[in-house]
């Protein structure tokens, strides 16, 4: 079969690996120059480095699995990071239990309150009463007003923009699961894993076993549309190139599919889906039946309905470092960034040759600062880091790399289950393995590697 694959970040790039090592001939299109979507990477110094933050957890038993096999596990090293809150204009140390127990920002009944809902958490599996109530109602019957509004509501706030109200209780809890797996048996230690090389290391052999496998990886080559050819076969369409094959599969956001299903004449994929022959050359758009048009109609509607928070990122090389701790969250409003993340805290100088700061923005891309240009961000954000350590000095920023990613965070909203779509698309053929499918789990490499799996599977199987 000639499979082509939208998207070569590390959903796409998984799917690719194994439908190639099931025979396929597998072509992917990447609308980038470079593969690996938000796990891609820049070079600083002589290292490579993720363009977005990134670490593993000792749960991802998927995406250790893939590095098994890959026989590139040698690569990972595992560290214990100091974490920190940013909170009425003070940091906090908070990584072990016993932080939270000395958290002055809240009372001390809050404090265990906050303790016994982030230990539960780890031990909670079903989840279906989470998914109609909200994250606010979730930690407030759990832990109180107290906690929920100098804690919480910030950071739910700086996430998740104007849609911070309607977040499911199910994301909340699965994000405090996450951090309690991480912590292995001894729950005073968090271990999280970086490679040499960052995640590009994988990123690069995925692709090197695809084109081993007799696969194609096309740079540079955004898919405008995706539409019928003839009979069972789609014809995938780019700015300069056309080509046909028996199966699709989309892995970037669910709004680009609707948006490139949108073939000129309207009809084939109605036709595909309804498993009719295309249309004669008299019968116009028109003319086709009502129930179609609806179901395509309909399935567009809903993939529009998906939607995500984009995110700023900044990269800073400095002389110096800024604080002893790797992942300070800003639980305080005002600040232009929810995250400081000083990467060569956790894995060291390496080959940086600078100490490594990530500042990190949500935001909804229509917020005006999402499409300001580069300088007037820049300033803003080391306006509010200068808040964070005031004895800052410009000189100790040597450069600094902007990225921003329009897709970056699915808003998971009550009921959200109900809403999600499947990896089988109505149109036959077409199948969708994206961010928002990742649930009640939330987006990550590991989940990005179960999805592309799963995503293969669903192909192999409909054959
Ligand atoms: C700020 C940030 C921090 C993160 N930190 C972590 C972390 O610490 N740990 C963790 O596990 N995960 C983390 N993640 C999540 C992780 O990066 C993602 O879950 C994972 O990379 C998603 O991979 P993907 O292939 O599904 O999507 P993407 O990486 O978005 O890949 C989709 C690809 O499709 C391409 N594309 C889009 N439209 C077209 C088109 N029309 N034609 C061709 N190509 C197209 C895009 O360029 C992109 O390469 C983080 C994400 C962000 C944003």
């Amino acid at each position: 079969m000639n499979i082509a694959i939208i998207g070569a970040g590390l959903t796409g790039l998984t799917a690719g690996l194994r439908l190639s090592q099931s025979g396929h001939k597998v072509t992917l299109y990447e609308k980038e120059n470079y593969l690996g979507g938000l796990s891609s990477s820049v070079n600083i110094g002589s290292e490579a480095i993720d363009r977005f933050y990134h670490h593993i957890f000792v749960s991802d038993s998927e995406f250790l699995a893939l590095i098994d096999e890959l026989n590139i596990n040698n690569l990972i090293n595992w560290y214990e990071p100091k974490n920190a809150i940013y909170i009425n204009d003070n940091l906090y140390p908070f990584t072990t239990p016993l932080d939270l127990l000395l958290f002055k920002p809240l009372s001390l009944i809050s404090r265990i309150r906050m303790g016994i809902m982030v230990l539960c958490s780890r031990f909670i599996n079903d989840y279906s009463t989470f998914e109609s109530i909200t994250a606010k109602e979730w930690i407030i019957k759990r832990s109180g007003k107290d906690v929920w509004e100098k804690v919480w509501e910030p950071l739910i706030k700086s996430k998740f923009d104007f849609d911070s109200n309607s977040i499911s209780g199910t994301w909340i809890w699965n994000k405090l699961k996450l951090r309690g797996t991480s912590r292995g048996k001894s729950l005073n230690k968090e271990m999280l894993g970086y490679i040499d090389g960052a995640f590009k290391s994988v990123i690069d052999k995925i692709g090197e076993q695809i084109i081993k496998n007799g696969g194609n990886i096309l740079l540079n080559k955004e898919v405008t549309k995706i539409s019928k050819a003839e009979k069972d076969l789609f014809e995938v369409l780019t700015q300069d190139s056309k080509a046909s094959y028996d199966k699709v599969l989309f892995t970037s956001s669910p709004t680009i599919l609707s948006s490139v299903l949108q073939d000129s004449a309207g009809t084939d994929l109605l036709n595909l889906e309804a498993g009719k022959n295309p249309p004669s050359a008299i019968e116009s758009p028109a003319h086709q039946p009502k129930d179609e048009e609806n179901h395509l109609a309909h399935y567009k509607k809903s993939l529009n309905s998906i939607a995500y928070k984009a995110n700023i990122c900044l990269i800073l090389e400095l002389s110096e470092s800024l604080s002893p701790y790797y992942w300070i969250t800003v639980a305080q409003e005002g600040l232009p960034f929810v995250l400081i993340v000083e990467h060569t805290n956790l894995v060291g100088l390496r080959g940086y040759d600078s100490h490594i700061v990530y500042l990190s923005r949500y935001l909804d891309v229509s917020n005006p600062l999402y499409s300001a240009p580069d300088q007037c961000v820049i300033k803003k954000f080391i306006k509010g880091l200068k808040k964070v350590f005031p004895d800052i000095k410009d000189g100790i920023i040597k450069n600094i790399t902007l990225s921003r990613a329009p897709f970056a965070q699915p808003v998971i909203t009550l009921d959200y289950g109900k809403k999600m779509p499947a990896i089988k698309t109505p149109i036959e053929g077409l199948y969708l393995a994206s961010m928002p499918q990742i649930y009640p789990e939330d987006r990550g490499l590991n989940y990005a590697v179960r999805l592309g799996e799963k995503a293969a599977n669903e192909i192999l199987e409909n054959l």
